[in-house]
């Protein structure tokens, strides 16, 4: 039988009567097929490191680790390949603690420009770029919002990380950060990197989309920052926008609600009384 979309319940009540219900079940067939998809993902991802790894143990044990220079070049791949799986899981743990605190509002103030700062010198550091490769712009002083301060930094860094990733040595990087409006503060990052032809940007914050594969991997990619950067976007009621044009580069741009107006006049009433 060909699955329907809607399904027929039948309530029994307790006066001998029934109560017949149509009940969609598209949403939760979705829901449930993008988990098991995840799942399977994820164990891929980790098996395929980890069997490399078994490889070069056993062929280490086999007798290579009795030459030095085997030995080494070796070691250094497992190290690499032991890093793949260490940055995974702290992603795939990133995106459930994420996911968990989702209607939890965050509430810590956020100065912007420190936290833009801090965030771009640790992603040229993790990716061993110079920090003159990237310009920091911004029209206002001092940009503030209610945010999770984690959070808002691991989104910073995923999307610098990327235009830092998909773009030639050298090549600048723009974060831009003003205020829009009474409510909203825009942040906009910008490449002149390699872009993303139009066909795949729906699809781009989807948990292991990846555009090319073999090149996300060989940058160290785990496939899970624009997911990551998605979800904090909606933990944080805000608006996430990719535009890219393959050859001339590519601008992500986060809408982020500031501080709520009656919280911050609150605050100011305590300190005047
Ligand atoms: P990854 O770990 O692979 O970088 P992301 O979720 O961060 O995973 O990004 C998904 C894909 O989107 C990347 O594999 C890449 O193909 C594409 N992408 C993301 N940012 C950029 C960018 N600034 N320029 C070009 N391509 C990008």
């Amino acid at each position: 039988e060909r699955e329907r979309p809607w399904e027929l319940v039948i309530h029994e009540l307790k006066n001998n009567t029934r109560f017949v219900r149509l009940a969609d079940r598209s949403g939760t067939q979705a829901a449930e097929k993008m988990r098991v998809d995840f799942v399977a993902n994820a164990s891929h991802e980790l098996r395929t490191p980890l069997a490399s790894l078994l490889g070069y143990i056993e062929t280490l044990q086999d007798g290579a680790a009795k030459d030095k220079k085997t030995r080494n070049r070796f070691l250094e791949v497992m190290h690499g390949e032991a890093s793949r799986m260490q940055r995974l899981i702290g992603d795939l743990m990133s995106l459930s603690r994420i996911e968990a605190e989702r209607f939890r509002p965050p509430a810590e103030t956020i100065e912007l420009g420190p936290l833009i700062d801090e965030a771009c010198q640790a992603t040229c550091a993790t990716l061993g770029t110079d920090l003159a490769q990237i310009r920091i712009e911004s029209a206002d002083k001092s940009v503030a919002i209610a945010g999770d301060r984690v959070q808002i930094a691991q989104l910073v860094s995923n999307l610098v990380g990327n235009a830092l990733k998909y773009s030639p040595e050298e090549s600048p990087v723009t974060v831009a950060y003003e205020s829009v409006s009474e409510t909203m503060v825009r942040l906009v990052i910008e490449d002149r990197g390699e872009g993303i032809s139009p066909e795949h940007l729906p699809r781009l914050t989807e948990r292991f989309y990846r555009v090319d594969p073999g090149r996300s991997r060989s940058m160290g990619g785990t496939g899970l920052g624009l997911a990551i950067v998605k979800h904090i976007v909606e933990r944080h009621r805000g608006r996430l926008n990719i535009e890219s044009e393959p050859g001339v580069g590519t601008r992500v741009i986060v809408h982020l609600p500031k501080n709520p107006p009656t919280l911050s006049s609150a605050r100011n009433e305590s300190v005047t009384k």
